[in-house]
């Protein structure tokens, strides 16, 4: 049994030193694919659907495959709802067997974002062993349907870190950083590590264990990943090369094979490439092992 909540597997990781990958899908092969890679390696993983795939499909549809993938493997799965600005799709996300929510008030004033986080927080807590994670200030790019553009993104002000946290009694932090969603325009983004390092040390005088997110995962260079890792980021969100990923592979696949007209081998060109991707970032997070 490997259904599990965000809260335990992140507490560990935080004193382990190591990041859980947390991987945005869209589609039932990523899904499968995520899983097996995390199995092969031994990892804790989270899978993640965006507001957009998680409509799609429905949370029920969603929730009902990651429980029959997570009970079978012999590695910690969570199965989180990434970016959500509405407390009654976290609801219905709860109810249908979601284990970690993402409550995504970061746009709202501070007051509402902790009144609109805490509200799902007790929601969740009166539902078993469901996790949520808050955000506070903007982390900018575009995640699914919410957009923030790079001069309004505001940092996570340090000094209300703590206050957030307490007040709004979330399990799993995630602080606006500089890091972005979607592709860097350079190689060197304004991250500010040192702002990270001081939210990580603060929460860390407190009970129980509050871990922290990096949102805005891909394209950034091994170096700066292990950094962040290296600074306390225990959740590392990976989404825009997933998707990446799954257009280029397949664009590729129906390049050289489209006359054959077998979906089955196509699929099983995304997996495998999903399998090899999913599997470099658990190694470069240090999650390998570790389930
Ligand atoms: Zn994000």
């Amino acid at each position: 049994m490997s259904v599990v909540s965000a809260t335990e597997m992140l507490r560990r990781a935080t004193e382990g030193g190591y990041a859980v990958g947390a991987f945005n899908v869209t589609s039932f092969v990523q899904m499968v694919a995520v899983v097996q890679a995390a199995t092969a390696k031994r990892a804790p993983v989270i899978i993640q659907t965006s507001v957009t795939p998680t409509l799609f499909y429905g949370p029920r549809t969603i929730a009902g495959a990651y429980r029959a993938l997570a009970e079978e493997s012999v590695v910690p799965v969570c199965l989180h709802l990434d970016h959500c600005t509405d407390v009654d799709l976290c609801k219905r996300c709860v109810d249908a067997g979601y284990t970690n929510i993402m409550i995504d008030g970061s746009q709202l004033s501070f007051d509402e974002n902790i009144a609109v986080t805490r509200e799902v927080v007790e929601y969740c807590r009166s539902s078993g062993d469901v996790s949520v994670e808050g955000e506070l200030g903007t982390v900018s790019g575009v995640e699914d349907q919410v957009a923030v553009v790079q001069d309004d993104a505001a940092l996570c002000p340090v000094d209300k870190a703590v206050e957030f946290v307490e007040r709004s009694a979330v399990d799993i932090f995630a602080p606006a950083i500089g890091t972005a969603h979607g592709v860097y325009s350079t190689p060197d983004p304004k991250i500010d590590y040192r702002r990270l390092g001081e939210i990580v040390q603060l929460l860390a005088q407190r009970q129980p264990l509050v871990p922290v997110v990096i949102h805005g995962g891909t394209g950034l260079g091994a170096d700066i990943v292990r950094r962040l890792v290296g600074l306390g980021g225990a959740k590392y969100n990976v989404s825009t090369d997933l998707k990446h990923l799954l257009i280029d592979t397949s664009a590729e696949y129906l390049s050289q094979q489209r006359g054959s007209y077998n979906p089955g081998k196509l699929d099983s060109a995304v997996r495998d490439a999903h399998v090899a991707r999913v599997g470099e970032w658990i190694d470069l997070l240090g999650s390998a092992g570790k389930a």
